[in-house]
């Protein structure tokens, strides 16, 4: 007999079945192979996860950063400096707040967005 796949011949010892076709050794380990890892989105969103605070996204990762490094920032700034929309840069600065890691203050008229346990008064020096 034949491996469905690859066309090599197989005897019946050599037969694996996968999806209801007879393959060759190594055409079943391909298939299997791609079965497991066929989900890069989850492998990806896995490691982004391990290297970031806990429970923060990429988006949410860079708005922290950048606003650590340079802040108190206004949101125009934030959204020039990291490519985003101002509804991108709402909705993940929400997530911010509500982790108590980020908050807004007012100064001069304008809304600067600075860490929680940074002093809105202190300005970049
Ligand atoms: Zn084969």
């Amino acid at each position: 007999m034949k491996c469905e796949k690859c066309t090599t011949v197989i005897s019946e010892s050599d037969r694996y079945e996968h999806a209801g076709r007879s393959l060759c050794e190594d055409c079943y380990l391909d298939s299997v192979t791609i079965i497991r890892t066929c989900d890069p989105w989850a492998v990806h969103s896995a490691k982004n996860t391990i290297s970031q605070a806990p429970g923060l996204t990429a988006d949410q990762q860079r708005i922290f950063d950048h606003i650590k490094a340079g802040g108190p920032l206004t949101m125009e700034q934030i959204c020039s400096d990291l490519g985003i929309s101002e509804e991108e840069f709402r909705s993940n600065f929400a997530t911010l707040r509500h982790m108590e890691l980020a908050t807004g203050c007012k100064k001069d008229g304008q809304v600067y967005f600075t860490l929680f346990d940074q002093p809105s008064e202190a300005g970049p020096v």
